[in-house]
């Protein structure tokens, strides 16, 4: 039997129930937007007591399915103000698989200010106080309830950017060495759990079986030979090699790498915190790549990254972290750059939202592009909680605001990631599109820029990563629809087609749009922001042409 828990934090208290039938093929970012559509009023505040976190594995949970454990954390985004998913990493998917757990669903808000750890274990839910953990970084308060709880527990915590509701507040997640280094990043998710007094989630699977697949041969031959398609795509080698930060260099080349607060596409210091780089650094401190940031991952995407005394600074040093903390605020010095990404890491603060902040702020003239010391003082200022520190946590758009900038790099207030629309059309399609705000929901690198065709890709590639994003498979896979029905009938006992998987991918965009529009988030919230079109792109001249009333037939089915 699958269920859902949920915890109220008014009253502290928790209720398991069976999952409704409603629920029983929903799993992911399905079931995170369908309970968001569903059961959060469209116009209420992001962190009052109607909003609700929802955490839900995907549909694959606790298989041994390749890249199958990935986990949906989602809200109404107080970034945003509209329907927000984030898709992590980490072990906590298949720790609730294995729980036999669709979804956890925390609502309210407590009537105090306390601060408290929520449990879940096979016979049930404890909400314990836990004020020691007030003000810890995330990897503090991961050291201190593993100490608690044991090493093989799973933890979801927020660091002091979510306590302070700073709406570029993320939720980490543990690997399997128990390091919260996989963030739920985007929307500011981070800030609606610290508005619900809850600053760590703590699973724990213990005594509980992994789910059986329904006809096991078959799911064991389709797993089969879904890893030798995987292992055979070109990318996975060099992800495996070099980590996601291995396609720096070759972005910088194309033009679409953001450098200094989207002011150029190519950025001359990109060799010193590209791939090649990462990896001289790596042979001479001890640090190595091709690691994995959840069970069951064949792709090996993550890196481990050591400091100058040869100790473990950062696991998971992205492509867009390296992009967005590095390129884009003219820092091509590679230990400032990764002492970034652990301070955000620590801090809890998506490294998308902080960078395109941090490169706002140089219009605001509090740094020069390439000064990493005032950089890392500007950092401070948000550890401390300063005033200066709480507006930059808040994001790129609040930033602007701040300080009367009119270029800025976002799209329903969420930062544009690392990939520049100019030179990525099909990709800049998505960003405006997307219910999600910019995001990772439909990137199109290797693309031509034909409209019409763009459009149609666009419309393919969200559907496809919505779908994905419900099976609870990481992207990297890039897996077909045809292989997803194949997994979920054998793991599930289903029967269902590639048509079936495209059709929750589309139900689920439709409901995130419904309730962007409930919320007030209309067609003229569906642009890329003006200076993509205006200002020609170096070293290629590339400007965002597509016109706005092409935005309308995206997300058309
Ligand atoms: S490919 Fe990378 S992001 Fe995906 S599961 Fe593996 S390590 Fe994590």
């Amino acid at each position: 039997m699958l269920r859902v828990i949920r915890v109220n934090m008014a009253d502290l208290k928790a209720t398991v129930e069976e999952a409704p039938a409603e629920l029983t093929r929903l799993g992911g970012r399905a079931l995170v937007s369908h309970v968001i559509y569903s059961e959060i009023p469209p116009t209420s505040h992001p962190l009052g007591k109607k909003n609700k976190l929802i955490v839900a594995p995907g549909l694959l949970a606790g298989s041994t399915a390749p890249n199958s454990g990935r986990l949906s954390i989602g809200a109404k985004s107080p970034l945003t103000g509209g329907t927000k998913e984030a898709n992590v990493g980490g072990t906590a998917a298949q720790q609730l698989g294995r729980l036999g757990l669709k979804a956890l669903i925390v609502e309210g808000k407590p009537a105090n200010s306390g601060i408290y750890v929520i449990k879940v274990k096979k016979n049930g839910v404890d909400i314990i106080a836990a004020p020691e953990l007030t003000g810890l970084g995330t990897y503090d308060t991961t050291a201190r309830l593993r100490g608690a709880h044991g090493d093989e527990v799973s933890i979801l915590c927020i660091g002091p950017a979510g306590e302070m509701r700073m709406t570029a507040a993320s939720i980490a997640s543990t690997d399997p060495q128990g390091r919260p280094s996989r963030h739920a990043a985007r929307g500011g998710l981070g800030a609606v759990m610290g508005a619900k007094g809850v600053k760590a989630i703590v699973i724990d699977a213990a005594g509980a079986k992994a789910p059986e697949a329904r006809d096991k041969q078959a799911f064991q031959a389709v797993s089969k030979a879904f890893i030798q398609e995987i292992m055979e795509q070109k990318a996975t080698t060099l992800f495996s090699q070099f980590g996601t930060v291995g396609g720096l260099s070759y972005l910088s080349k194309i033009g679409a790498l953001p450098t200094r607060n989207f002011s150029a596409g190519s950025f001359e210091g990109n060799s010193k915190i590209g791939g090649k780089s990462v990896a001289e650094l790596n042979a001479a401190r001890g640090g190595s790549f091709g690691h994995v940031c959840m069970p069951g991952c064949v792709v090996r995407c993550s890196n481990i990254m050591h400091d100058k005394n040869g100790k473990f600074l950062t696991a998971g040093f992205e492509y867009e972290s390296s992009a967005m903390l590095g390129a884009n605020l003219g820092l091509d010095d590679l230990d400032t750059v990764m002492g970034l990404e652990k301070m955000c890491d620590d801090l809890g603060l998506d490294t998308m939202e902080l960078g395109a902040a941090i490169g706002v702020a140089q219009e605001a003239g509090l740094y020069a592009f390439g000064d990493g010391a005032r950089v890392l003082d500007l950092m401070l200022e948000i550890a401390q909680g300063t005033v200066l520190g709480r507006v930059l946590g808040q994001g790129a758009e609040v930033t602007a605001r701040v300080f009367g900038i009119s270029r800025v790099p976002t799209v329903k207030g969420q930062a544009v990631p690392a990939h520049d629309p100019r030179k990525e059309i099909g990709t800049g399609i998505g960003y405006a599109t997307n219910p999600q705000g910019a995001d990772h929901t439909g990137v199109i690198i290797f693309e031509g820029e034909d409209t019409a065709e763009m459009v149609a890709k666009s419309r393919q590639k969200q559907l496809t990563t919505a779908a994905y994003d419900s099976v609870g498979l990481c992207q990297m896979t890039d897996p077909s629809l045809e292989v997803m029905a194949k997994l979920l009938n054998s793991f599930c006992g289903w029967n269902w087609t590639a048509e079936d998987v495209a059709e929750m991918g589309r139900a689920t965009l439709t409901k995130e749009l419904t309730f962007n529009r409930n919320a007030g988030l209309g067609l003229a919230t569906d642009r890329l922001p003006e200076f993509f079109e205006e200002e020609a792109l170096s070293p290629h001249g590339g400007t965002f042409k597509v016109p706005v009333d092409k935005f309308e037939e995206v997300l058309k089915f």
